[in-house]
């Protein structure tokens, strides 16, 4: 059996695909409005098998040259490649995102697993020769052992390639816990490594809820959990996990404020704000969501041209290439995204283009929002307060980038942020006062490439350590210092009471 012929989503465990008789959860396709899919959800003892496969293939994996270990990393970059077509529709079936857009959200993986193939330069470790009198020593960075992932319906392929290829090539093994509505890509990716030579138990697939997710963040063989989802979500897996003593990065919520200074291009402000807003439906942590326009007439203007410009997008089905954006993920998701509009407009907000009621030809029972234009949102507002994750973006005016700064760095979320102008003293300014994680300047979706490493401040991030980039490898090791001396056969060790020096 194979991905490509079921329409009931098991596991996979040891190398192969499972399908224990378990509760099942409908998968939709959300530009039909229609679920043909199900998706086993695993119990206890499911989530047990594929840990203890995990543990019995560790010792060896560990024990393999990271030369060797890279090179399945190499195979399996270059069978993604030749299958970015299929894993597209995939994505696109489940998660509704068009083609485009899918292939970047892989293309970005895909550097991640670049950067993995670095490994044995990055796990060279430190050497100091001759720290004392024939005394050297060195740091080595050793695999954790078994670690877990729990990622979000959002980037079905590219949240989970920022953890398992650099968890792998440092040698742990590796459990993915994706989200139950987008699963198949997950699995998809299995297959591929079980092909490019990734011996059995390394990489395990464990579809389910928070059943699964419970017995991961509770199991004594699990060393290290990565998370991605939302903020509530994450601060629970958090607390949790370093409860039982593991270590863990968990990655929440965000709202991203984009701040146009009066001497920014305003044509090409509205047309990277458009991607940047509504590209994916706004279903991205890193979605620009928030605008702070400063001065009365920076708004007018960028509002007008936003308005022309979001009357002429397309929204449809993921297989054609002409529309702009999908639909949202659910049902109940596109009714919380409605809601928020319907709040702003109660609370006095200005709806210049409004995306509600939006039925494509054909595609009517779609869980659509078309893009939504917000204007003279103020910071009490609930819509601006909560994560909307939706195709909806608020315009917001000031006087000042102080008066900017403030907003931004008074809300919850820390993720990203981006600020348009043509003045380098304000950018350095507000680069180095911002309190937010990623910044952009005239750069709207600042995703640090893969040999940086993504994370935000405040509620968008739980832990120490950013996902992938240097931080990872910091992540899925220990570090193992080893002093070590070795003298001539006459040398005789003197009594030492004071502290070596
Ligand atoms: P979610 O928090 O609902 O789900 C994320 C994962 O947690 C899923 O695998 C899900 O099965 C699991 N989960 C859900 N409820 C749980 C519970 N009660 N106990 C244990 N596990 C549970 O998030 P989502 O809706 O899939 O994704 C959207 C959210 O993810 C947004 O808030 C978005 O901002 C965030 N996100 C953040 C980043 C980032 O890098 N900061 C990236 C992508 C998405």
């Amino acid at each position: 059996m194979n991905i490509k012929d079921t329409n009931i989503i098991g596991h996979y465990i040891n190398g192969e695909f499972l399908e224990p008789s378990s509760e099942m959860q409908t998968v939709y396709n959300p530009a039909l409005g229609i679920g043909k899919k199900k998706v086993l959800l695993a119990d206890e003892n499911t989530v047990e098998q594929a840990i203890r496969c995990a543990h019995v293939a560790f010792p060896i994996w560990r024990d393999t040259p990271v030369a060797k270990r890279t090179k399945v990393m190499f195979k399996f970059k270059q069978l993604l490649e030749e299958n970015m077509e299929y894993l597209c529709e995939l994505i696109g079936q489940e998660h509704g995102k068009i083609s485009h857009d899918a292939m970047g959200e892989i293309q970005r993986g895909i550097e991640n697993i670049e950067y993995a193939c670095s490994a044995p330069e990055l796990l060279k470790g430190e050497f100091s020769k001759n720290v004392g009198t024939n005394i050297d020593s060195w740091s080595e960075f050793q695999p954790l052992g078994i670690v877990a992932g729990i990622t979000p319906f959002n980037f079905p392929a590219m949240v989970p390639l920022w953890m398992f290829p650099m968890a792998i090539v440092c040698g742990n093994c590796f459990i993915l816990k994706p989200s139950e509505k987008t699963p198949s890509a997950a699995l998809f990716l299995a297959e591929l490594l079980t092909q490019a030579g990734l011996p059995k138990g390394v990489f395990n697939v464990v579809n389910g809820n928070k059943i699964a997710v419970d017995y991961l963040l509770q199991h004594n063989l699990i060393q290290a959990i990565s998370f991605v989802g939302s903020t509530s979500i994450a601060s629970y897996i958090y607390e949790t996990a370093t409860k039982f003593g593991k270590r863990c990065q968990a990655l929440g919520g965000a709202k991203n404020h984009a701040v146009v200074l009066p001497d920014a291009d305003l044509d090409n402000v509205a047309n990277s704000l458009l991607g940047a807003a509504f590209g994916s439906s706004g279903e991205r942590c890193m979605a620009l969501s928030v605008v702070i326009a400063v001065g009365d007439h920076i708004a007018d203007t960028l509002v007008k041209k936003l308005k022309i410009e979001i009357e002429k997008l397309k929204v449809g089905i993921h297989s054609n290439t002409h529309n702009d954006f999908g639909p949202l993920i659910s049902k109940e998701h596109k009714e919380k995204v409605e809601y928020y509009i319907t709040k702003a407009e109660e609370e006095g907000a200005e709806i210049v283009v409004d995306g509600r009621d939006t039925k494509p030809l054909g595609y009517e029972n779609g869980f659509f929002v078309g893009a939504t234009l917000m204007d003279k949102i103020s910071p009490n507002m609930e819509s601006y307060q909560h994560e909307i994750f939706g195709p909806v973006l608020q315009i917001i005016r000031v006087e000042s980038i102080q008066q900017a700064m403030q907003i931004i760095n008074n809300h919850t979320y820390g993720n990203g942020t981006c600020l348009y102008t043509k003045d380098g003293e304000a950018a350095r300014y507000f680069s180095t006062h911002i309190q937010v994680g990623m910044v952009g300047i005239n750069v709207p979706l600042p995703v640090p490439v893969a040999y940086h490493s993504f994370g935000g401040w405040k509620k968008s991030l739980f832990g120490d350590l950013y996902a992938y980039g240097p931080d990872s490898v910091r992540f899925y090791t220990h570090r193992k210092t080893i002093t070590q001396r070795w003298v001539s056969k006459n040398f005789i060790e003197e009594k030492q009471f004071s502290m070596p020096t």
